[in-house]
C-alpha cells in the first residue's frame, strides 16, 4: 500500500452513471469527489456507428471521451479520476482499496456511489475461451462466460463482444481484415453491429436462438426487420443454437457449420455485482435501492445497469439496462448526497434502434413477454403510413399495443396499456415512442388514449389520428 486518500464521495465506474453523478455533485457544490474507472470513458451507444464509419467517419476513437477536454464535464474531473479497479469496499468502515497496475491505494469516504454497469454475457460453448485457466479475479476488462467472470483477454482470437472502446477497436480491425462475420444474437446491439460490419463490406450471418429476431419486438413486428435484413443480403438463422466456436466458423446444434472470420457474441449483459456482493449489499436481480438510489447500506448508493428498478406498469423488478436511466439515477443519488432530495419514479423498459433505415421501438411489455409472465393481455395492431396515400414518398409502418385484460393484485388495471411497439421505414419513431413511454409509465388505459391529441401536417404525417384509430379498433375488438 503506497498511498491513502480521504474523500467525501467515492464513485466506482466512469460510465454514464458515474460521470453524470460526478458532474451533478460538482454543480451542487460537493467538490471533494474521486472517481475510479477500469475502462476508458466512452459514449458506448455510438460504438457500432464508429465501427461502421458511415455515420462516424473518424471511427471508434471519436467517441472515446477525453475527460480533460470535455466541454460538458467539470474542469477538475480528470484530476479527480483514477484509472484502476476497486477491488474491495467495506461498507461499515467506509474504506475501499483501488488497484492501479502494481500499486494499491486505500480510500476512505463518507459516501460511495457504485456505478459498475454490466458486463457482456456469452454462453459457455466450446471454443469461446482460449483454454488458459484463470482462477484469479480478472484484472482487465471483464466478460461473463456462463457463470464465470473472466478477463476479456482470455477470449479466443476470433471471438468478440461490444461494450468498450477496446472491443470496438478489435471489431474495427476485424472489419479491415475479414470478409465474413457471424453475429450471435439479434437484439439492438447485435443488429447495429451487423449493419456496421455490413457497411464495411463484410458478408454477415446472424444467428438467433429465438424463433425470430429482435426479442424486444413480437414475431408479427419482427418479421418486418427480418424482411429488411433479407433485402440487404444478411443471412438470418433463427431457432438455432451455437454449440462450438472454431477458428474459421461456428457449429450449430442442427449440425450445420457456418464459416466466418470473426464471431461477435451480442447475447446480452449481466449486471456487474462483484463489488456489491463483497460489500454485503442486498441484491436480487440487481443491486436493490430505494427511490433515492440508496442501497441497503445508507452510506452506499448505486446507479445504472447494475441496479434493479420497479417496473412502472406492473411493479415487478426489472433491469432496463439503458444509459438514459443510469444518468437520471446518477443525478438522483448525487442530489441526495448533496442534501437536495430527488426521487426516482418506477421506470419502464425500452429499446429503440434502426437497421438499414428501418426504425423500431419497443416500450414496456411485448405480448410474448407478458404471456411468459402469465399476464392476460390482448393486442391491437395498426398499419400506419408515414404520409397520406396520395404521396408516393410515404412508407409503411406498424404500431402495436399490448393491453391488460384484467386488473390484478399487482395494481394492473383492466385496459391498461402495458406495452407499445412501432416500426417506421425511414423515419424516427422517437416522438411516438417517448409519448408511449409516458403512457405506459403512468399506467394509462386505452380509453385514456382519448386525451392524447395528435398534430397533423401533410409534410410530416398522414391525416388520420393514430390515437383515435387505436382507441376505436380496441372498442371494436
Ligand atoms: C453497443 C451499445 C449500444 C448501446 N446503445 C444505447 C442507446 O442507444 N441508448 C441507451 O440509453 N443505452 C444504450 N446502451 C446501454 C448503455 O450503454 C448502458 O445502459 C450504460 O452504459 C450503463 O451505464 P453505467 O454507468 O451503469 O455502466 P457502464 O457504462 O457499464 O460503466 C460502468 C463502468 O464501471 C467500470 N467498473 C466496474 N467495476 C469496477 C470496479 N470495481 N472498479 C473500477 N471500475 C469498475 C466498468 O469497467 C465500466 O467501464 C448501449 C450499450 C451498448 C454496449
Amino acid at each position: 500500500m503506497i498511498e491513502s486518500k480521504k474523500v467525501d464521495t467515492f464513485i466506482v465506474g466512469g460510465g454514464p452513471g458515474g460521470r453524470i453523478a460526478y458532474m451533478a455533485l460538482s454543480k451542487m457544490g460537493k467538490k471533494n469527489a474521486l472517481m475510479v474507472m477500469k475502462e476508458e470513458p466512452t459514449v458506448v451507444c455510438s460504438l457500432p456507428y464508429g465501427i461502421g464509419r458511415r455515420l462516424i467517419p473518424g471511427g471508434p476513437e471519436e467517441v472515446v471521451v477525453d475527460l480533460s477536454k470535455s466541454p460538458r464535464l467539470p474542469k477538475d474531473i480528470a484530476k479527480n479520476t483514477i484509472r484502476g479497479e476497486v477491488i474491495s469496499l467495506d461498507a461499515n468502515t467506509r474504506e475501499a482499496i483501488v488497484r492501479t497496475g502494481d500499486a494499491e491505494i486505500s480510500v476512505s469516504f463518507e459516501k460511495a456511489l457504485l456505478a459498475p454497469g454490466a458486463v457482456p454475457w456469452i454462453p459457455p460453448v466450446d471454443g469461446v475461451l482460449d483454454g488458459v485457466s484463470d482462477e484469479a479475479a480478472p484484472a482487465g476488462e471483464s466478460v461473463q462466460v456462463g457463470n464465470n467472470l473472466v478477463d476479456k483477454e482470455r477470449l479466443s482470437g476470433n471471438v468478440h463482444v461490444l461494450r468498450s472502446a477496446n472491443d470496438a477497436r478489435r471489431l474495427d480491425d476485424l472489419a479491415r481484415k475479414a470478409t465474413h462475420a457471424i453475429i450471435v444474437g439479434s437484439g439492438a446491439i447485435g443488429l447495429e453491429t451487423a449493419e456496421a460490419l455490413h457497411d464495411r463490406g463484410l458478408k454477415i450471418t446472424v444467428i438467433e436462438t429465438l424463433p425470430h429476431v429482435t426479442a424486444p419486438l413480437d414475431a408479427d413486428m419482427a418479421e418486418l426487420v427480418e424482411n429488411r435484413l433479407d433485402e440487404k443480403g444478411v443471412r438470418v438463422l433463427t431457432s438455432q443454437k451455437v454449440v462450438a466456436v472454431k477458428s474459421d466458423g461456428v457449429l450449430l446444434e442442427s449440425g450445420e457449420y457456418v464459416p466466418g472470420d470473426g464471431v461477435v457474441f451480442a447475447t446480452g449483459v449481466r449486471p456487474n455485482l462483484t463489488l456489491a456482493r463483497k460489500a454485503g449489499l442486498e441484491i436480487e436481480k440487481g443491486i436493490v435501492t430505494n427511490s433515492r438510489m440508496q442501497t441497503s447500506n445508507e452510506h452506499i448508493y448505486a446507479v445504472g445497469d447494475a441496479v434493479q428498478v420497479a417496473d412502472a406498469a406492473t411493479g415487478k423488478p426489472v433491469l432496463p439496462l439503458v444509459g438514459t436511466l443510469a444518468m437520471r439515477q446518477g443525478v438522483t443519488a448525487a442530489a441526495d448526497i448533496a442534501g437536495m432530495p430527488l426521487k426516482m419514479q418506477p421506470a419502464t423498459m425500452w429499446g429503440v434502434s434502426a437497421i438499414f433505415e428501418l426504425h423500431w421501438g419497443s416500450i414496456g411489455w411485448t405480448e410474448e413477454l407478458a404471456k411468459r409472465e402469465k399476464l392476460s393481455v390482448s393486442t391491437v395492431t395498426l398499419p400506419v403510413r408515414t404520409r397520406e396515400k396520395a404521396m408516393p414518398s410515404g412508407k409503411e409502418g406498424r404500431w402495436k399495443i399490448v393491453v391488460a385484460e384484467d386488473g390484478n393484485e399487482g395494481g394492473i388495471k383492466a385496459g391498461q396499456i402495458l406495452g407499445f411497439q412501432i416500426i417506421l421505414d425511414g423515419e424516427s419513431p422517437l416522438g411516438t415512442a417517448e409519448r408511449f413511454l409516458d403512457i405506459v409509465s403512468f399506467k394509462e388505459t386505452v380509453p385514456e388514449l382519448f386525451r392524447h391529441f395528435a398534430i397533423h401536417s401533410p409534410s410530416h404525417n398522414p391525416p388520420d389520428d393514430p390515437y383515435l384509430n387505436l382507441f376505436m379498433q380496441y372498442l371494436h375488438a
